[in-house]
């Protein structure tokens, strides 16, 4: 049987708890906490260096952590009883063999695992390489061996994927392929934990985002949660005035340059503090829409990564910089948009 369901009927979530790993004096996770949960495709946000790959070794068996717990349906990888059948893992596509082709690998991980044969030749097609699979992996392409590495996490008929980077390297249909192929998984009760370090290539995949910064949780929600209610841009007669009025009200703030304040509370609020404070505003609007950049300016508190994660490229692109708009909040980008024929959609396929 072919089928988009999951090995197991009941979901199996992924929880992470006060986990902690450093690297000589240097802390790579700083005691994080994250919930992937069955029926969910989770997104793990951060710029280059947060975490997320230490996070996902340790997840997977291949990194012990310092402190805490990264369980796998309650229990540590290690103590799986079958691990491979359980969760699927991809971490590092280009560390696939170059020597072997396309189908030889897809056959050695099934045997490895205790899947038939025939698995490889479906797992081929459902990651849309069934044209490819004779060739050596490499003369793959990039998002050719990111499509195999996928393909390698779904041999063994998982309940759980857990995918560092997929989306790296992929074109857009690549991205339109990789979004169906985890959204029938999740529907069919599977947890999906994918990380990225842009926000762009992921937004539409995504149901919730978890997003780190320097092995820390910043925020997680739905990408809804995380734009709404952003806040608001202010200015005032006397400048100095409304930042010790907001300090003493504890309400954080960032200066945008030229007098313009952004701060944590809706425009109504702001209103409401300057008529209490006896402040003359200037202006007082919301930001634009918790454009995406904004929000991961707040969130991880850095033009350079929010600009890296917000897949912002180039200077003066960004409304970080105060000139241009931003992305009204939610927008996918224009590379995900197109809705494509679902007749390549692949499918996580069991045998059983
Ligand atoms: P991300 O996947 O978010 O890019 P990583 O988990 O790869 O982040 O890295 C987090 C931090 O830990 C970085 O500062 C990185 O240099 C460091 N780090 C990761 N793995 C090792 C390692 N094996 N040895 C030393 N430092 C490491």
């Amino acid at each position: 049987m072919t089928t988009t369901t999951p090995s197991t009927d009941t979901g199996i979530a992924l929880t992470v708890r006060g986990l902690r790993k450093s690297y000589g004096d240097r802390a790579a996770v700083d005691g994080l906490d994250l919930v992937a949960e069955p029926g969910t495709v989770t997104g793990f946000l951060g710029p280059n260096g947060a975490g997320k790959s230490t996070t996902l070794r340790i997840l997977t068996g291949l990194a012990r952590a310092d402190e805490g717990e990264a369980l796998v349906g309650g229990v540590p990888y290690r103590e799986l009883k079958d691990p491979a059948r359980t969760i699927g893992v991809m971490l590092d596509a280009r560390a696939l063999h170059g020597g072997r082709t396309g189908l030889e690998t897809l056959r050695l991980v099934a045997r490895t695992v205790g899947m038939p044969a025939t698995r490889a030749d479906e797992v081929l097609a459902l990651v849309g390489l069934d044209g490819a699979g004779s060739k050596r992996v490499g003369s793959y392409s990039y998002g050719m061996r990111q499509r195999l590495g996928i393909g390698v996490a779904l041999v063994g008929d998982p309940s759980v994927l857990v995918l560092d980077e997929p989306a790296n390297g992929l074109d857009p249909e690549g991205i339109r392929w990789m979004r169906r192929l985890l959204r029938s998984f999740a529907d069919a009760g599977g947890t999906v934990l994918l990380s990225s370090h842009q926000l762009r290539e992921v937004e539409a995949t995504v149901d919730r985002l978890v997003v780190i910064s320097h092995g820390r949780l910043v925020r997680e929600g739905t990408l809804e949660e995380l734009t709404a209610g952003e806040g608001t841009r202010v200015s005032a007669l006397d400048p100095a005035a409304l930042v010790t009025a907001l300090d003493r009200h504890g309400i954080a703030h960032e200066d945008r340059g030229a007098g313009v304040l952004e701060v944590s509370l809706c425009p109504e609020d702001m209103g409401r503090l300057a008529l209490r404070e006896q402040l003359v505003l200037t202006s007082l609007g919301a930001t634009a829409g918790g454009g995406l950049e904004e929000v991961f300016f707040h969130l991880t508190g850095g033009e350079e990564d929010a600009a890296e994660i917000a897949g912002i490229s180039g200077p003066g692109g960004s409304a970080l910089t105060g000139a241009a708009p931003s992305a009204p909040a939610g927008a996918p980008s224009a590379a995900m948009t197109t809705p494509s024929a679902a007749s390549a959609a692949p499918s996580p396929a069991a045998t059983r």
